[in-house]
């Protein structure tokens, strides 16, 4: 081996860069690594709206030993418990030796809603031979990416009756699947010329849902009867129950392997189940029973997490407060010693769009989980900017776990922006910040990560809740 030159050296002692996870990984890492995206990835096709991913979350809970907690149960150290917040959001903890009012709570809060199609209260129509439901888009979509792919239907029907109906329709094989139409491109000069934002209106985002008409000659609307009909021999349900009910339209791919290599994985939904999952993990493979840990899957965050199961409303801060109270400590002591990860994804850099990303500053995919120290836009605004001593805290415990992870803004200054849930949990005086994994075509139908960043973020967790 040729000795290396000083300057070399010294190059290499005060330089930063970043490092590919997979250029530093042995063949045995790398089965790791895809061995670990198989369980994200199962756990992605069941959990693809917040209800599900809610469920799904639960289930690994409980076979982990965890039990619900209802608001007034009593809560000892050495608890494991989650609350179900309305059956969309979900908080999971584990009540550790050490003194909160001393150590705080370590959290890490992820969000399970994504960017998606929801059905109008009165949604059921048909038109020129075709039956059609309304609907009005959810969260940040570019709505041409919606048309002309196989979507499912999925949520909750609430009857007069009070019961609730669960609706899956075309995740399996042999269930039909739904459709956005889109105009030919024979007929589309004009809309051709329109811009991306306003070629495609909200209100033409209708879903194509059949086509058989009614066998009787006494009824209108017959395409309209014969799924009314179907709907109520499947689920028992009426039009009159549409007006209490959640259902969406998901796209009805699966999570595959993309590449050759299988590095990376595409689907729907990676933002934010991509931290979801590894903030669970992390918590469920902790054998640590000093620290207090919490594990936050909220929903709303797409829409700007307000209303009862969004970061906005305080049922985070009211478990923390019970906590507190039955460990006779001080909720707002506990909180001003707590430490937070806020877990959401970030854009990975694509070369494909160099002109909006400046790239020493973005994150490169493959290089490892990526914390944003701000996010927001136009000078910052509405960010929760982490302090540089909270950023070096982590820093150095990333460092000192082996963690290869990376720093990143979301894309040029002034080029856009995004916000997460940090900045309602640094309101509530816990110290935040932002890490996750880098996604490409964040908030399209079909997304993609690469395994290296989804393996990186479940290591980087696990070394903050140890
Ligand atoms: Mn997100
Ligand atoms: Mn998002």
């Amino acid at each position: 081996m040729s000795e290396q030159s000083i300057g070399k050296n010294i190059q290499e002692k005060l330089s930063y860069k970043k490092k590919n996870v997979y250029e530093e990984a042995t063949p045995a890492r790398i089965a790791e690594i895809y061995e670990y995206a198989k369980g994200y990835m199962n756990y992605l096709d069941n959990s693809k709206t917040e209800r599900e991913a809610t469920e799904a979350s639960i289930a690994m809970l409980c076979e982990a030993g965890f039990s619900e907690y209802r608001f007034g149960d009593k809560i000892s150290v050495g608890d494991k418990k989650y609350l179900n917040q309305h059956g969309k959001s979900l908080i999971a903890f584990k009540v550790g030796a050490k003194d909160i009012e001393k150590e705080g709570l370590r959290l890490i809060a992820a969000h399970i809603d994504s960017p998606r199609i929801d059905l109008k209260q009165v949604p059921l129509y048909e038109d020129s031979g075709m039956g059609f439901f309304k609907t009005h888009y959810y969260g940040g979509v570019k709505k041409y990416q919606w048309t002309a792919i196989p979507l499912a239907l999925h949520g909750v029907m609430v009857k007069a009756d009070g019961e609730v109906v669960k609706v899956n329709i075309g995740e399996s094989e042999s269930d039909p699947v739904f459709y956005i139409n889109d105009l030919l491109p024979h007929l589309a000069q004009r809309q051709s010329q329109e811009p991306l934002g306003s070629a495609i209106s909200g209100e033409t985002l209708n879903i194509l849902i059949g086509g058989l008409p009614y066998a009787d000659d006494d009824v209108s609307d017959k395409i309209k009867l014969t799924a009314l009909s179907m709907l109520n021999e499947k689920y028992g349900v009426t039009e009159e129950d549409f007006l209490s009910a959640e259902l969406s339209l998901v796209p009805a791919f699966k999570a595959r392997d993309i590449g050759f290599d299988r590095a990376f994985i595409g689907s729907y939904g990676h933002d934010d189940r991509v931290c979801a999952y590894p903030a669970l993990t992390a918590l469920l493979n902790n054998a640590d029973t000093e620290n207090t840990v919490m594990v936050i899957l909220a929903d709303k965050e797409e829409t700007g997490s307000d209303g009862l199961t969004g970061m906005q409303s305080d049922f985070l801060v009211d478990v923390i407060d019970e906590i507190a109270k039955n460990l006779c400590k001080s909720s707002a002591v506990v909180r001003s010693r707590s430490k937070c990860l806020s877990a959401d994804v970030t854009a990975a850099y694509d070369p494909n769009f160099a002109e909006v990303y400046e790239k020493r500053n973005s994150a490169i995919i493959s290089c490892g989980t990526a914390m944003c120290k701000f996010t927001g836009s136009r000078g910052k605004s509405s960010t929760s900017d982490a302090s540089a001593e909270f950023v070096g805290f982590v820093r150095r415990l990333f460092n000192e776990n082996g963690i290869i992870w990376q720093t990143c803004e979301l894309g040029k200054v002034d080029a856009g922006g995004g916000g997460t849930v940090a900045k309602y949990i640094a309101k509530l005086n816990i110290e935040t910040v932002d890490i996750g994994v880098p996604v490409i075509s964040m908030h399209a139908p079909y997304e993609v990560v690469s395994k290296a960043d989804v393996y990186s973020t479940h290591e980087a967790f696990s070394a903050f809740v140890k």
